[in-house]
């Protein structure tokens, strides 16, 4: 019985794939696609069949939710609907706007004939999932379009414009007006053919150099941190050059199941369901109405607020960019011209645009500029009382309903608030650096932060192609609250007989970008020290204080920009070099400390760093800072370099058992006393057999 999702045009049955938002292949919708295509066959009238998609796209891919589960293998799968597809008399058109993306092309890869609109994109995302594409994408792409195309799209993958994919010959045809009276026609013309072609039965073209494989191979597993999804979609393409359709049929089948299974695509898949997550903020209704956000002010055009102007300007949005000084001004335009100049440079942006970009940002001395803006950032100095004074001035300029945002790393957004009279108006907009680059931006709810403010600011964020986290007020709020833990570890770890490069060694083996001593003499040393001098007269006696890093900035070594930190650096040189001296010291502090040296593995290295992270998460995660433990996932991987394929700290820390994780906390907390007093939350889940992953906030 044909469908509401069916309808005859002349000869032509157009099939709908309608499943919002993004028509995703999942089983009902399977379900109904093989009884319309039925109804079709079995109709007489019916000379040929076009598939297209209801709403922006064609078809987005499966349900990632369901993988793993019986339902995404649950017949009629997309491989019996295929199959029957390339079995039919009658030719089975799709015609492809908006995009088609994982299942959804591969499902198109079935179809006899592609038609694809102008503008369409075409992609096999699989790969970022730590997958491959499983529906036989690895085996028909290569037939279609040959192996380096398969290689761009599958491994990088890259997807393709419906240009792109008519030149490698994965589409016949791209219409340049309206999709639908396109395919109607081009599916007349088909109808007259006798037989129709069939992408299994071709055979794929073996690439023209005869080291093609092993190349690919070198260069994946140099490039790739050994991460097996890439080479397993290497070995799947190879297959479709080297063995029978239905045996790299059975290859790619084999090799999905394994990746599915793995702790890599897990964890990615765990963080691209997390960014959805993300977006919903408990108490906030999906309708909140968000401000339209125009102009932009951004205040101090330092290290910060060049970046963030950056980030408005290449979005489109007109930006005010406030100085006191002209030699501030200057310096911070030059650095952004010389930004720009460089993605110039590397053939990643046109000089037009580039120059379109420079001249939304418009450099003023005066605060009255500000006057007109939607949206004001405040990027000055670390000083509480330098914001304070400049929050009042904003409240006395900006106009009503202005949002009014700092971007302090962790001074208390709420007292910001309060030198204002319209704290309902106040948000912390926490980027990270640098600003042009990361994408992670950690949006901080005030006390009194209205949620229209909130909505504006989650979604302003997101127009500039950054990803916000609703985060809590707290020392630090998520991500630097955490990091200190690990960065104080990190340091004890010295004193007890780890070097600067073992500690670093261990970590970035671990997957991080960095090791925690190479960071922090990227980032300066100076910073945190002005920090530590002002928190001594309050700091507890009783509690352990690693000196080293006030040694260092003591002798003036900030790190790189002063040639030298936990390392030494050549001059001009960013690699660090270990640095004897450093030793001296650590040993120096130990002896002063009473604490007697021993060999550190980097095992317990990976565990002190890593579950201080955990056991602050928790902390942080049961005092509602956070919203949910994959929003501090996205926080780790997107601002701190943590890993990915491992899913961030408390998806981790999930996967190695929170008993296990629990028992080692307990282990250092007798051993090295109250840092480590196991927070309350993971005591629970573990009694509760659960993980952070099931904990919802009351
Ligand atoms: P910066 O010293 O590089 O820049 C601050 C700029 O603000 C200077 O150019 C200064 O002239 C200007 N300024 C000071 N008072 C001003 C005023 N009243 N009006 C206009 N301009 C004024 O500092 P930064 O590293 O860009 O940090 C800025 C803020 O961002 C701080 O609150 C910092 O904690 C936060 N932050 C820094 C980082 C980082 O990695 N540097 C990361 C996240 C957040």
């Amino acid at each position: 019985m044909a469908s509401e999702n069916y309808s005859l045009h002349g000869g032509v049955a157009v099939l709908t794939l309608n499943n919002p938002p993004v028509n995703a292949m999942g089983h009902a919708v399977r379900q109904e696609l093989a009884a319309n295509l039925d109804a079709a066959w079995s109709d007489p009238a019916v000379k040929a069949i076009v598939i297209i998609g209801a709403g922006k796209l064609f078809c987005g891919g499966a349900d990632v939710k369901a993988f793993n589960t019986p339902a995404s293998r649950a017949e009629p799968s997309s491989r019996t609907i295929v199959r029957r597809i390339e079995e039919s008399a009658k030719p089975v058109i799709a015609a492809i706007h908006g995009s088609a993306l994982g299942l959804g092309l591969e499902f198109a890869m079935g179809c006899h004939y592609r038609i694809a609109q102008r503008g369409a994109k075409l992609g096999l995302p699989e790969v970022k999932l730590g997958l491959l594409p499983g529906g036989g994408g690895t085996q028909r792409l290569p037939r279609l379009a040959g192996v380096e195309a398969a290689v761009r799209m599958i491994i990088e993958g890259d997807p393709a414009s419906a240009d792109e994919a008519l030149g490698m010959g994965l589409v016949d045809e791209v219409a340049a007006g309206e999709l639908l009276p396109a395919a109607l026609a081009f599916a007349g013309r088909v109808a007259q053919r006798s037989d129709h072609p069939v992408a299994s039965q071709r055979q794929a073209p073996a690439p023209a150099d005869p080291k093609f494989f092993e190349t690919q191979r070198a260069r994946i597993a140099a490039g790739k941190r050994g991460l097996p999804a890439p080479l397993e979609c290497l070995a799947c393409i190879e297959a479709a050059v080297t063995l029978p359709f239905d045996e790299g049929m059975k290859f790619e089948r084999e090799r999905f199941d394994v990746l599915v299974n793995g702790t890599e695509s897990k964890a990615l898949r765990h963080l691209f369901l997390a960014e959805r997550a993300a977006a919903k903020i408990a108490g906030l209704p999906t309708d909140t109405p968000a401000t339209e956000v125009r102009k932009v002010g951004v205040i101090g055009a330092g290290t910060m607020g060049g970046g963030i102007a950056m980030s408005f300007a290449s979005a489109g949005i007109e930006v005010v960019l406030l100085e006191t000084k002209p030699e501030a001004l200057d310096r911070g335009l030059a650095t952004i011209r010389k930004n720009y100049a460089g993605t110039v440079a590397k053939g990643k942006l046109a000089q037009e645009e580039a120059d379109r970009r420079v001249a939304r940002i418009r450099p003023t001395l005066e605060m009255a500029d500000l006057a007109g803006a939607d949206l004001v950032i405040e990027a000055v100095f670390e000083d509480m009382g330098v914001k304070k004074e400049l929050f009042g001035k904003l409240d006395a300029l900006c106009k009503k309903g202005a949002v009014l945002a700092t971007n302090t790393s962790r001074l208390d957004v709420n007292e910001i608030a309060a030198s204002t009279s319209r704290p309902a108006s106040v948000i912390g907009l926490h980027f990270f650096s640098p600003a042009n680059v990361m994408r992670l931006v950690e949006v901080v709810r005030g006390r009194e932060t209205s949620p229209e403010v909130i909505a504006t600011s989650m979604t302003v964020v997101r127009k500039i192609g950054k990803l916000p986290v609703l985060v809590g007020v707290c020392d630090g709020f998520v991500g630097n609250r955490m990091v200190a833990q690990y960065a104080r570890e990190a340091e004890f770890l010295l004193e007890e007989g780890a070097t600067p490069q073992q500690v670093d060694g261990a970590l970035k083996k671990f997957g991080l970008a960095m090791g925690r001593f190479a960071m922090s003499d990227l980032a300066g040393l100076d910073i945190s020290w002005s920090s530590r001098k002002r928190q001594a007269a309050t700091r507890p006696a009783h509690l352990r204080y690693s000196r080293v890093a006030d040694r260092l900035c003591e002798l003036g070594r900030f790190g790189q920009k002063t040639g030298a930190g936990f390392y030494k650096y050549e001059a001009g040189s960013r690699t660090p070099v270990p640095d004897p001296l450093v030793d001296e010291i650590i040993e120096q502090c130990a002896k002063e400390a009473g604490i007697t040296r021993r060999a550190v593995s980097d095992g317990e290295i990976v565990e002190r760093c890593i579950y201080a992270l955990v056991n602050e998460g928790a902390k942080v995660l049961e005092e509602g800072i956070a919203q949910r433990s994959s929003d501090i996932d996205l926080i780790y991987v997107n601002g701190y370099g943590f890993p990915a394929w491992r899913g961030g700290p408390m998806f981790y820390a999930d996967t190695v058992g929170l008993a296990q994780v629990y028992e080692r906390i307990r282990e250092f907390h007798r051993q090295h006393g109250e840092f480590w007093t196991p927070a309350p939350l993971l005591k629970r889940l573990v009694e509760e057999g659960k993980s952070f992953k099931d904990f919802v906030p009351e």
